[in-house]
């Protein structure tokens, strides 16, 4: 926790809320930059859309990965130039491609023929670029399932593109959010470099590649530094593209603002379910629902304190009235032993994918509240 976030907790703000230090955000940027100098930063919009962000790194000069047609407006609101933004949902509504289109927006992502004439018929003359399916190994958020086409069927798309009045401008790949490990990346550069070749042997030479996002935060266990990236992706670069290097694009969500955030939560209830329990039920403020979605499958384990003392095991389960609503179960968390109702419980790191998640009334509660410093 920064000490800015330090003492503004110390003014006991109203729980449940996330509190965001922008200089970590600054400090975020600053350090992608200078370890991938050769790409450019489109920040993933969906990871915190908060407008302190969004003008923040629309100043430092980063682009921006935008899912939707409120996000690049929020982008634009932000002071983002449209085309410094990317529509880079493979799913989007015509409406939105139009007005998208209208606005200046230059990128658009696809990975189906459908999705393509739709771009064709609301974005004309845009560029264009196919995501590829690629091997998600090591993210512990994967997205390989949802997303992609493979590069048999790239290949006929990108070729089918000039005809339909587009400009078939590149190829993008996510290895999986919070991906822990450098062989996917590694892996997918491999591929994808040979549809760069097919398509310049086929007549058909595109420019760009976009690596998506997938750098990770540190939670509770150690990940691989930038660094660590930014040397194997370099080198997988070289090895396949020679001094023939496309144009290069990240798109860092959890990387940007993941670390720069903190929950405040409550304890509303510490108890044990059966008197020989071993575990202690502790129920916050905050659960699956408001906020802290990618607990589900326990995938994103964020680190959890609670003050000092001697600690005893513990599951945590959110305020609502939903049997689903239990944060971890399975993983081991240990919580100080004094804990009790009304003490305050820090969830760590959650400066992205939180308050983008919160649900809107359920159980009458309020989206989590948010504080930029
Ligand atoms: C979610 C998303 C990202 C950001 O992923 P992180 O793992 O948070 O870096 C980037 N690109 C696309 C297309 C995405 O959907």
């Amino acid at each position: 926790m920064t000490p800015k976030i330090a003492s503004f907790l110390a003014s006991h703000p109203a729980t449940p809320c996330l509190v965001l230090d922008l200089d970590q955000v600054a400090e975020n940027f600053a350090r992608l930059r200078a370890a991938l100098p050769e790409a450019a930063i489109y920040y993933a919009v969906k990871a915190n859309p908060a407008p302190q962000i969004l003008r923040l790194l629309a100043q430092a000069g980063s682009c921006f990965d935008a899912a939707s047609l409120p996000e690049i407006e929020a982008c634009l609101a932000a002071g983002a130039k449209a085309e410094a933004i990317s529509f880079g949902n493979t799913v989007k509504k015509p409406s939105a491609i139009a007005a998208a289109h209208a606005h200046g927006v230059p990128l658009y992502a696809f990975d189906s023929a459908e999705e393509l004439e739709k771009i064709a018929a609301h974005a004309p003359g845009a560029k264009i670029y196919c995501r590829i399916a690629v091997n998600n190994v090591g993210a512990e958020w994967p997205l390989s399932k949802k997303f992609g086409t493979t590069l048999e069927k790239a290949k006929a798309l990108m070729l089918a593109a000039p005809g339909l009045g587009l400009v078939p401008h590149g190829l993008s790949f996510h290895v999986g959010s919070q991906q822990t490990g450098t062989l996917a990346y590694e892996l997918a550069i491999a591929e994808v470099a040979m549809l760069f070749t097919d398509l310049k042997n086929a007549g058909l030479p595109v420019q760009m590649l976009n690596l998506g996002g997938g750098f990770p935060t540190r939670y509770q266990e150690d990940v691989p530094e930038h660094d660590a990236f930014s040397t194997a992706i370099m080198a997988a670069m070289r090895q396949h593209f020679g001094n023939d290097l496309p144009d290069m694009l990240i798109e860092p969500g959890r990387a940007m603002v993941g670390n720069a955030g903190v929950v405040a939560a409550e304890a509303v209830l510490v108890c044990r379910r059966m008197p020989e329990d071993e575990r202690r039920w502790v129920y916050l403020d905050i659960g699956r629902f408001g906020g802290l979605a990618e607990t589900e499958g326990e995938a994103i384990r964020y680190r959890i304190t609670a003050g000092e003392g001697a600690t005893g095991p513990v599951v945590l389960a959110g305020p609502s009235c939903d049997g689903v609503d239990v944060m971890y179960e399975k993983t081991p968390y240990q919580l100080p032993l004094g804990l009790k109702s009304g003490d305050t419980v820090l969830i760590h790191d959650t400066g992205a994918y939180v308050t983008s998640y919160a649900s809107q009334n359920f159980n009458g509660f309020a989206p989590l509240a948010e504080y930029y410093i």
